[in-house]
């Protein structure tokens, strides 16, 4: 089995222990199968990412024990990829310009007959406000400097899912040998959960969800390692990999590593940083010892 696979932090903070298990869980997965450890830098958002965060990942990692092959694909490098991705969308009619800010999302939410509202893998569930001006853009070139929605009822159309067929992604275990779960959403159930995602960010470019999914098949990534948080926004890169026509990997989402009072960690929790048990003598060993690896 070809088996490629990827760590891919974002260059905002230092690495802590869930970084630690997600990066060790991948590079010993690919040992065992003979496999290739990718390390990538989700430097997307330029406004947060540091030089010095990166260099102190890179060097974390390595203390771990961890190597990759050099150089590493950079996301701020691979904005015209992004680009052309978004531009395919375009041309198929799944994306609208939205011109809401948070703060209406929330007030057009809040209008009584909306319900409670929900929370998705990509923030509230996006009322649909901007989605009736869509028709005024069909046949005109993609603005470049306007935050773009994918339609998903339009994009669930063209790949197939229906409430009947719905939406499955493969997914593999810690053991590989281990039987998967697929899990799956039906149409409803991702119209009402996931909603119209933003995929490209006023003067930023692509976001988040896209860029994944471009640079996952660029590098030919097999096999995603990543936490349980993502398990949802998989449903949205499975639907991007369907729609771009690119290959599919199988996914792990790994339990999080939580604090002693059951919270999950932040970058910001800097007494679990990778760092802080290295200035305080710790061993790679005992580290690995307290993720449970
Ligand atoms: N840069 C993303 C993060 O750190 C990567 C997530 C992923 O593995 O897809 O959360």
């Amino acid at each position: 089995m070809t088996f490629t696979t990827r760590f891919a932090p974002s260059p905002t903070g230092p690495l802590h222990l869930g970084h630690a298990f997600s990066a060790l869980l991948g590079f010993d997965l690919a040992q065992a199968e003979g496999g290739t450890f990718l390390l990538r830098i989700d430097d997307l958002d330029q406004s947060r990412a540091r030089p010095e965060w990166e260099a102190q990942i890179k060097d974390d990692l390595t203390w771990l024990g961890l190597s990759w092959p050099e150089p590493c694909r950079k996301q701020s490098e691979c904005h015209a990829e992004y680009e052309a991705a978004l531009d395919r969308l375009w041309q198929m009619g799944l994306l609208y310009p939205c011109r809401c800010t948070r703060r209406d999302i929330r007030e057009a939410l809040s209008a009584p007959q909306e319900g409670a509202p929900i929370e998705g893998p990509d923030g509230l569930v996006y009322p649909g406000t901007c989605r009736a001006e869509r028709a005024a853009w069909v046949g005109r070139g993609r603005p470049t400097n306007r935050t773009l929605r994918l339609d998903m009822a339009g994009a669930l159309e063209r790949i197939g899912v229906t409430d009947t067929r719905p939406l499955r992604f493969e997914t593999f275990m810690q053991d590989l040998n281990d039987a998967p779960q697929n899990p799956e959403k039906s149409r409803e159930e991702i119209l009402s959960g996931i909603g119209d995602v933003v995929l490209a960010r006023r003067d930023a470019g692509a976001a988040y969800h896209l860029a994944v999914v471009v640079d996952d098949a660029a590098q030919a990534v097999t096999h995603v390692i990543r936490g349980a948080d993502l398990h949802d926004a998989t449903f949205i890169h499975t639907i991007l990999q369907d729609l771009l026509g690119l290959s599919r990997p199988r996914y792990l989402h790994h339990r999080l590593i939580r604090d002693a009072a059951g919270k999950r960690l932040a970058k910001r929790d800097d007494a679990r940083a990778i760092a802080t048990y290295r200035d305080q003598g710790l061993s790679p060993q005992e580290l690995r010892a307290m993720i449970g690896l």
